[in-house]
């Protein structure tokens, strides 16, 4: 694979001009591109309801400001979708619209952003009768008929349960990757490239033999790379470093996010944190060795966004974080989630689980339900569980 050079100044900030890069296509998004030897880009995702224009604006500004080149926002219903043409005419940014489960809103959405997020794992609830390939079909006409890229965005706590049905429960890589290439294959045919992809994982180990496996697979196709659910900071942000400082390093990737577990007027530390790693890699700062996950108890949170079923869901998750405390030489993973869109699946492969609805907390062990609490009662269910899982260890 040839490597090339390029400027990776993010925002526009000045850093040290040159890294090596894997030669992408470049796909554009509104005034700014992807890959193609482009400056990596950083985004970010409003934590308000979109249906809240004016508190939407705001966040959206103010990630501009701190230097995301992509902002995104959640549109799941028509009051989002009445929501979205207003902040339209209030920002000059560049929107990405994430679809989930509401695909079709893609239409009314897409002449209104410069890109649209699906998710392969989430096209199965809208017309369960109709072929995921007619669906993909749609969505690039939509796309191509507004001028707007696409984002074929693969998460590891919602999967195509069709696809994961062909591998064995514990391979948690191979139906992630099948699925991207799957969708990169059809758009191919259909003979629509201007896509880009991303393969998220909540462990940033997997994170990065995902994503160095998927480059090895398609090393034309520019990459968005995170971490899903790396939690709050500082951890989230480690976690996010590590992976991404390998896979940049090597060549891979062509804009990225850092997910946090942060309120919504707090969320330019995302593209802060962003911007910190390309600046010390630019400067060829060495990252320290990650704690090994499963060695040590390890959080994951989602950085919430228009979805989250409540907002004390941030404060929840910082609780959540001093009660683990005593328990941090436990070999688990705690997981803690905003609402039902990864929720279910993240907290299925944790050891425990959370995960919110509007005025209760669903409490898991594995894949079983343990049973729904108040946002304070459920505190202490968790310790109680904590500590039985303690006295197992020492068995
Ligand atoms: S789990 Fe729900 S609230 Fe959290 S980031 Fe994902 S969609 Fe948003």
């Amino acid at each position: 694979m040839a490597l090339f050079r390029t400027s990776i100044e993010p925002g526009g900030s000045p850093t040290d001009p040159f890294l090596l890069r894997r030669p992408t296509r470049a796909v554009r998004v509104g005034s700014v591109w992807i890959g193609g030897g482009h400056p990596i880009v950083v985004q970010s995702m409003c934590a308000t309801r979109t249906s809240d224009v004016p508190a939407t604006v705001r966040q959206i500004n103010q990630l501009v400001q701190a230097g995301a080149g992509i902002v995104r926002l959640a549109v799941d219903n028509r009051r989002d979708l009445h929501a979205l043409a207003e902040i339209r005419q209030q920002v000059q940014a560049n929107l990405a619209v994430d679809l989930q489960e509401n695909y079709r809103l893609a239409e009314e959405a897409a002449p209104l952003v410069q890109k649209l997020r699906y998710n392969p794992g989430h096209l199965h609830h809208q017309e369960p009768h109709r072929a995921w390939q007619d669906k993909v079909r749609w969505l690039a006409e939509v796309a191509a008929r507004y001028d707007c890229a696409l984002r074929v965005g693969v998460n590891c706590g919602s999967v195509d349960p069709a696809i994961q049905a062909r591998f064995p429960p514990e391979d948690s890589l191979g139906p992630m990757l099948a699925s991207a290439l799957e969708h990169c294959e059809l758009l191919d045919r259909l003979g629509f490239g201007r896509y880009c992809v991303s393969l998220k994982d909540s462990d940033p180990q997997k994170v990065v033999e995902a994503n160095r496996q998927f480059a090895a697979q398609r090393p034309d196709v520019p990459l968005h790379l995170g971490v899903t659910e790396a939690g709050l900071p500082p951890e989230g942000i480690r976690k996010t470093r590590w992976a991404l400082m390998r896979l940049l390093r090597e060549g891979i990737g062509d804009t990225i996010r850092v997910s946090l577990t942060v309120p919504a007027e707090k969320k330019h530390l995302e593209v802060e944190a962003a911007q910190a790693i390309l600046a010390d890699l630019a400067a060829g700062q060495c990252e320290p060795p990650l704690e090994q996950t499963g060695r040590k108890l390890n959080i994951v949170s989602c950085p919430s966004c228009s979805r989250v079923e409540n907002e004390a869901f941030v404060q929840l998750a910082e609780k959540v974080r001093a009660i683990c405390q005593p328990f941090q030489h436990l070999p688990i993973t705690i997981a803690v989630m905003g609402c039902r869109v990864n929720g279910p699946g993240e907290t299925d492969s944790a050891d425990l689980g959370l995960w919110c609805g509007p005025n209760r907390v669903n409490l898991k062990r594995g894949s079983q339900l343990l049973g729904s609490f108040g946002y304070e009662e459920v505190l202490p269910r968790l310790e109680a569980e904590l500590h039985q899982l303690a006295s197992q260890h020492r068995q």
